[in-house]
């Protein structure tokens, strides 16, 4: 079990507190509004009512324990940055936190945070690839324009092997997997006879996914 700090519960930090506490780790959340902190009471281990803007406060708290601290303070870009001084100050090596503006964004970087997030523009993008690749139900990036999708397969796709699949982009796109109902085939070999409802785990490079496309839909 991992121990994170979330520090503003607004819909972002709110979000990401619930949601790292329903996963199993220990959360502490922190908000100076009490109406926010008694909402989350009876959901996370352990909820504060604080101003972060006070160096003290951040002491007590003893977030050096914390596996990771997450600053999200959106609109009080002072209260996140003074937070992310004292932070630092403390010692305290990973954390992560919201910016809402460019500005926000250079002064965080000239801090060096360990991540700064954009909730907003991640999600635009995410967004915008599922509506452009609705066939596409999950997507992890690799960096270099590589990514690793997962694609459930449609009905015209039922009896065409993997080598008919990606003959055109042959040693461009891998087959990692295929899901058949609860079972998983690991590496299939190109001559698995692909099933309407199977999910494909697929890996390669932006042009070559997109040229499968079509078939894909
Ligand atoms: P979102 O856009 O994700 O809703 P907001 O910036 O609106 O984010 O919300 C940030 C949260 O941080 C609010 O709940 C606010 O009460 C809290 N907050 C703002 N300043 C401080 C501070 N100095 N100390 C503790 N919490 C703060």
């Amino acid at each position: 079990m991992a121990q994170y700090a979330i520090i503003g519960l607004g819909r972002f930090g709110m979000t990401l507190a619930l949601q790292l506490a329903k996963m199993g780790n220990d959360v502490i959340g922190v908000d100076n509004e009490r109406k926010v902190i008694e909402r989350v009471a009876n959901s996370l281990s352990h909820a504060m009512i604080a101003d972060v803007t006070d160096e003290g406060v951040l002491k007590e708290l003893s977030l050096d324990y914390y596996d990771a601290v997450v600053v999200a303070i959106g609109e009080d870009m002072q209260a996140s940055l003074i937070c992310v001084v004292h932070l630092k100050n403390l010692g305290i090596k990973n954390i992560w936190v919201k910016a809402t503006t460019e500005e926000h964004h250079l002064i965080l970087k000239s801090l060096d945070v360990s991540r700064i997030i954009h909730p907003e523009e991640e999600m635009g993008i995410r967004t915008a690839r599922a509506l452009h690749y609705p066939m596409v139900r999950e997507y992890m990036t690799l960096g270099d324009r590589q990514y690793v999708v997962e694609i459930p397969a449609v009905e015209k796709l039922s009896g065409s092997s993997l080598a008919d699949l990606l003959s055109e982009v042959k040693n461009q796109v891998f087959c990692l997997l295929i899901k058949r109902r609860e079972k998983l085939y690991p590496s299939p070999h190109e001559q698995f006879v692909i099933e309407c409802g199977d999910v494909l785990i697929l890996a390669g490079d932006r042009p070559s996914l997109t040229k499968l496309v079509p078939r894909l839909m």
